[in-house]
């Protein structure tokens, strides 16, 4: 199953995220700040990025610039988790290289729909050789 990494530093969404992703079966590691995101992002090598925006050390968005731009993480996918549903996260999470993004409050059946959408893309042999 697929090893996905939780970046969020609330309490209460990450332990909710975490225990929805475990019950479905999928392998969890979190981080708490953007800083230790990017390290886990390198030491974990993760299928998949959960990513808050609004992180203490480092924000959601230059983290994702970074793992973007570093060849090592740049091929994981990134889902954004934005606080508001406005327009202008939603850019700059998309502008930052994130793949995908989602709104809080987070609808968990639609944010598996996401990740499951990603996850198939990464192990579709038609699309890594391209
Ligand atoms: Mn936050």
């Amino acid at each position: 199953m697929a090893k996905i990494l939780l970046v969020e530093d609330n309490e209460l969404n990450r332990d909710m995220l975490l225990r929805r992703l475990e019950r479905r079966g999928y392998q969890v590691v979190v981080a708490v700040d953007g800083g230790e995101g990017l390290a886990m992002a390198r030491s974990e090598a993760p299928d998949l990025i959960l990513m808050d925006m609004s992180l203490p050390v480092l924000n959601g968005w230059e983290a994702a610039r970074q793992l973007k731009t570093a060849s090592e993480t740049q091929a994981i996918p990134i889902i954004a988790l934005t606080a508001h549903a406005m327009v202008g996260d939603r850019k700059k999470a998309i502008e930052a290289g994130c793949d995908d993004y989602d709104t809080k409050p987070i609808e968990f059946p639609q944010l598996l729909e996401k990740i499951e959408a990603l996850l198939s893309k990464e192990a579709s042999p038609i699309l890594t050789r391209i």
